[in-house]
């Protein structure tokens, strides 16, 4: 299971209202006639236009933004105070064309926070958190404009409208009134107050992490503390060292991306031990960048906002605009594959165990041994040697993979280009085509660096639309692999692999959108509908089509041979309780500590934590995928909060879709690509999820696909 967060930008800022300090059409006009501002123009040049990275400059930002507010300010307050009787092109349509100068802006400051994050673009981004979040709320709750839309959304049904353009009319409807914008005047001043604060605890959360993960470093000076590790992380370690003038010492770093690696080869137990309670107390150290108590008062305002809304808990908040419809709903799903997966938890202990005991090293298999024993059970039973498959894994041949086989299922060729500026030199960026026209392009930033958010992720840098003039959407993956020598291919692991396919599949949702308006387009679907495409493109990955062609000796340029792709193949499998039972305590963590946070409580993050894996019965060799002081996707934005069981929600849709490949012949028939395609990649969310997903299967969704994908037994009749 991969489970990688998707930052999801634009589409839901694009909510916006008219205020007191709007500046006249006229100051607008004149305002608009002064020199150009590369954060604000359109993007113009070949390939359809790029962002202009080599004219960006931090302090730019903040004025940048100021003017994009005041822009999107004049063009609110027209529609808001249009004379015409109300009417879809003139308020739904309208507002999706709104505020473009604002939302170019934004988007790259976005990029900016996320992967160059330094010093000077925290300070602006400090600064204009609470902004963007009361700006946000200042068009939320604009009551002119939110009578215009009731008037015709209330009409959406009678009146001529589009499938497509009645989707617009209750997507955005809804939005506004989930927000709020029904609320009285005191709510509403409340409302605005809370979302402001949370804006800022948000962005605190956010670089809290970062300071950990930038000044807790593991430094090792005697080349013997290395044993078990292999070359490419012992080189890449040297250099991290040698970069921080530390040469002749190997240093790793406070990340994933750095420390899963070395506590799974690492055979210095207190080495591991060191390394994992550094990586794991993230966030949860005491001093100046300690989550904990900014945790227990993001859970508080949830919580007073969720009541202010008229809902029982954020959770119930948050789920009531989801498939899954209720905490209850998502919940059933996580308990019924928690028991399978403790179970088999259970048994990938006893094998650790079993095997620790036989060195007579004496131990009892601990949260830092998992990973290391795990790997000797692995060889142990399947033969099967990590480091032996990433010597086939080079990180520019799966990225030569994933291209192919969206050429295969989709049509897509990806082409270099080097024309278009990057903010950091070791990006490259491709033009996308089908048939020979341009379909969009796609950036890729691979490697760690300070100041760059941890994990894997995918970015909308331009949302697809067709309804003034055909954009074409502009997409990015962003991950953490760490450089290696220079001229020397990179090598990632399985598991790497398998992420990069799943942040593509988030692209190509992106890429492939094919919709009339921007909200509806490509990712912007519902939270635990967006996994689908992603998790569904891990799957091309194991197949021999790609292993064969792609998955080449990085010495000799051999294939892998014919028996290692056998042996991944029936390990497939293994650790699936593992991995499982990492990703669903962290889920119903989420879940539990959003049902159980009131206004007037403060919750210490790390006792609930104890408290829920006691009561749920989480085996004490495994912890949280992600800790609550580093776990970003619930605490660092409203993004995943009370939903990051949508990853196993989407697992159950993508295993069933897998199935309707398999029924048909297997994962390349073109007729099932074709299908997809049509329903689902290119609908965005111009079709409600359950319909689009009943277009491509024929029927609902069977959640026992999931457990036969995993290989859980399947209990229920
Ligand atoms: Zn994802």
């Amino acid at each position: 299971m991969h489970r990688r967060s998707f930052l999801h930008s634009a589409a839901l800022l694009a909510l916006a209202q008219a205020a007191g300090n709007a500046m006249t059409p006229d100051a607008h006009a004149a305002a608009a006639k002064q020199e150009s501002n590369p954060l604000l123009d359109e993007w113009t040049g070949p390939h359809g236009g790029f962002p202009r990275f080599d004219l960006t400059k931090v302090d730019a930002f903040k004025p940048a933004i100021e003017r994009g507010m005041d822009l999107k300010r004049v063009e609110i307050a027209a529609i808001a105070g249009n004379s015409a009787a109300p009417d879809f092109e003139n308020t739904f349509a309208a507002l999706d064309n709104s505020g473009r100068p604002f939302g170019r802006a934004t988007r790259i400051f976005r990029i900016y926070t996320s992967t160059m994050n330094d010093k000077p673009m925290q300070a602006v981004d400090t600064e204009l958190a609470p902004v963007l979040s009361a700006f946000d709320d200042e068009i939320v709750q604009n009551e002119a404009l939110f009578a215009r839309l009731k008037t015709v959304y209330d009409a959406r049904a009678t009146t001529s409208l589009s499938p497509e353009q009645q989707r617009l009319a209750d997507v955005v409807y809804t939005n506004f009134a989930r927000k709020g914008a029904a609320l009285d005047k005191a709510q509403k001043a409340r409302l605005k107050a809370i979302n402001k604060r949370l804006a800022s605890l948000f962005t605190t959360f956010r670089q809290n992490q970062l300071a950990d993960e930038e000044s807790y470093t593991l430094v090792i000076d005697n080349e013997a503390d290395l044993a078990g590790l292999p070359d490419n992380l012992r080189d890449a370690a040297a250099g991290a060292a040698a970069a921080k003038g530390q040469k002749g010492k190997w240093l790793f770093t406070n990340t994933r991306s750095s420390m899963e690696p070395f506590i799974t080869y690492a055979s210095r137990r207190d080495l591991r031990e060191r390394g994992w309670r550094m990586w794991t107390m993230r966030g949860d150290n005491p001093g100046a960048h300690d989550n904990k108590p900014l945790i227990a008062e993001i859970l508080q305002l949830r919580a007073e906002r969720a009541k202010l809304l008229g809902f029982a808990s954020h959770a119930h908040w948050a789920l009531d605009n989801n498939m899954a419809k209720t905490p209850d709903a998502a919940m059933a799903l996580m308990m019924e594959v928690w028991k399978a997966a403790v179970a088999r938890a259970r048994e990938e202990v006893a094998d650790m165990q079993a095997i620790a005991d036989r060195e007579g090293s004496g131990i009892k298999i601990e949260p830092w041994d998992y990973r290391y024993y795990a790997q000797q059970v692995r060889r142990a039973r399947y033969e099967l040697d990590q480091t032996e498959i990433s010597q086939y894994l080079q990180l520019d041949k799966i990225r030569e993979a994933m291209f192919w086989v969206a050429g295969q299922l989709y049509g897509l060729q990806f082409v270099k280009v080097d024309d278009v500026p990057v903010y950091n030199p070791d990006m490259s960026v491709y033009e996308v085509q089908r048939d020979s026209k341009r379909v969009g392009l796609f950036y890729l930033d691979p490697y760690a660096r300070a100041g760059k958010s941890s994990g894997a992720w995918m970015s909308e840098y331009r949302t697809q639309e067709k309804f003034r003039t055909e954009i074409t959407p502009v997409v990015s993956n962003n991950s953490n692999f760490v450089k290696g020598k220079a001229g020397e291919p990179v090598l990632i692991s399985w598991d790497d692999a398998s992420t990069l396919f799943h942040e593509f599949g988030h692209a190509l949702h992106g890429l492939n959108s094919s919709v009339n308006y921007p909200t509806l387009a490509g990712p912007s679907v519902k939270r635990d509908f967006v996994e689908l495409p992603s998790m569904l493109n891990e799957h091309w990955l194991p197949t021999p089509e790609v292993l064969n062609r792609f998955a080449l000796h990085h010495k000799t340029g051999k294939p892998i041979p014919a028996e290692l792709v056998a042996k991944i193949e029936k390990a497939k499998n293994f650790n699936q309780g593992f991995s499982t039972v990492e990703y669903l305590a962290a889920a119903i963590y989420d879940m539990k500590i959003h049902l159980a946070a009131m206004p007037d409580r403060k919750i210490d993050a790390a006792a609930f934590e104890k408290q829920t894996m006691a009561e749920i019965g989480c085996p004490s060799e495994i912890v949280m995928r992600h800790r609550p002081t580093q776990f970003g996707h619930i605490f660092s934005s409203d993004g995943y909060s009370a939903g990051y069981y949508v990853y196993l929600w989407a697992d159950t849709l993508t295993a069933d879709a897998c199935e309707a490949f398999n029924e048909a012949g297997g994962l390349y028939e073109k007729s099932v690509a074709k299908r997809y395609y049509e329903t689902i990649l290119s609908v965005g969310n111009s079709v409600p999820p359950d319909k689009a997903f009943r277009h491509f299967r024929g029927r609902d969704v069977d959640t026992d696909a999931l457990m036969r994908d995993r290989g859980f037994p399947v209990t229920k009749s």
